[in-house]
């Protein structure tokens, strides 16, 4: 496999002539690894296998019709596991997005990932790139060994949807078993399903199919270039934060060791609408009274919080995290804290408007 930081020309298929080749467009493929990068021992196995074993270069070499849909030069930026993710590696990735976007060799990203935490990834960059120039993630269910792998067809339609001009401007996107979502809205919402990605909530933005792709509503809120979010602000580490959950019999115990050990946010994942068990509401005030931003989410997975007033979030100082999952939420978070959004009222301000 190609090392980290290795980067590959994949030229255009002989099957293209000359002038046919230069007017694609131009896409780099940044590979982090996942199942789509994964190799199990038979082809029947798709839940013993490794991830992230397989190199970008294989993983191109398996679809050949990419050649027709774009010009594609492709980079080994890690080979991880997603679960395994890092706030480096963000870094790392985040700013080689940001550096191929501005130069002028580069129409479109796609950037290969594991599915566990592609849709933090993808939040994180649809709050941080700063290009209107197509960010396209994608993934795989099962791994490149399995029967019916279905990372080649995940991939071209990546590459498709990166190299359309409709997907300019539209934030961050996922393409993923025909479908294209908004890195805000979409989840992954099965543990085995090919299937495994929904936008509960607003429903795909588009779709993508035999090569043609086609958008059915647009992003409203701003994202990419129109926050004030930069991984640059990040600087010399991320704010800590955290993610607990609400649910029978809790207590404060974790809120409570969190705090001592100096979180600056916690992400609470609550029952139903965001609403937080008495014990674990207690603790979460005497954190916020300390200074620790606490923002409300739902462990429900489809629906949104809202702020329920003046007798308890405005009482307490919490935010709400709208239509935000907890995961999602704290990506949100971390880059409100490290622009310098600390009160309640600025916070809730963010998660109002990204
Ligand atoms: N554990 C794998 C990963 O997130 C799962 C996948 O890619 O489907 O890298």
């Amino acid at each position: 496999m190609a090392a980290p930081g290795t980067s590959l020309t994949i030229a255009a298929m002989n099957t293209l002539t000359s002038s046919s080749a230069s007017t694609l467009p131009r896409v780099a493929v940044l590979a982090t690894g996942g199942t789509i990068a994964g190799a199990a021992p038979d082809a029947t196995n798709t839940s013993g296998y490794q991830a992230g074993v397989v190199g970008v270069g294989q993983l191109l070499a398996a679809v050949p019709s990419l050649a027709t849909v774009a010009n594609v030069q492709a980079e080994q930026v890690a080979s991880v596991d997603s679960k395994d993710m890092t706030l480096a590696l963000w870094a790392t990735l985040a700013r080689r997005v940001n550096d191929l976007l501005a130069s002028d060799t580069v129409d479109g990203i796609v950037i290969t990932h594991g599915t566990d935490t592609l849709e933090e990834t993808a939040y994180l960059l649809h709050l941080s790139v700063k290009s209107d120039k197509p960010v396209v993630l994608t993934a795989a269910m099962r791994p490149s060994s399995a029967l019916s792998a279905d990372g080649p067809l995940n991939l071209l339609n990546a590459v498709t949807v990166a190299g359309n001009a409709q997907a300019k401007g539209q934030g961050v996107l996922v393409a993923f078993n025909n479908r294209i979502h908004s890195a805000r809205d979409v989840v992954k919402t099965s543990t085995y399903a090919v299937d495994a990605f929904q936008s509960p909530e607003m429903g795909a933005l588009g779709w993508v199919q035999d090569g043609r792709v086609e958008f059915q509503r647009r992003v409203v809120r701003p994202h990419t270039t129109a926050t004030p979010f930069s991984i640059d602000s990040i600087g010399a580490g991320w704010p800590a934060v955290d993610i607990i959950a609400s649910y029978a019999g809790a207590s404060r115990i974790a809120v409570d060791a969190l705090v001592a050990a100096g979180v600056r946010g916690l992400v609470v994942a609550g029952t139903g609408n965001g609403s937080i068990h008495a014990s674990v509401q207690t603790a979460l005030a005497d954190a916020a009274a300390k200074g620790v931003a606490i923002v409300r989410s739902s462990r429900v997975g489809s629906g949104h919080v809202m702020r329920n007033g003046a007798a308890s979030d405005d009482a307490l100082g919490f935010v709400t995290a709208g239509a935000l999952n907890p995961y999602k939420a704290r990506v949100l978070l971390m880059l409100a804290l490290a622009a310098g959004h600390t009160t309640p009222v600025a916070l809730q301000q963010v998660f109002d408007t990204y």
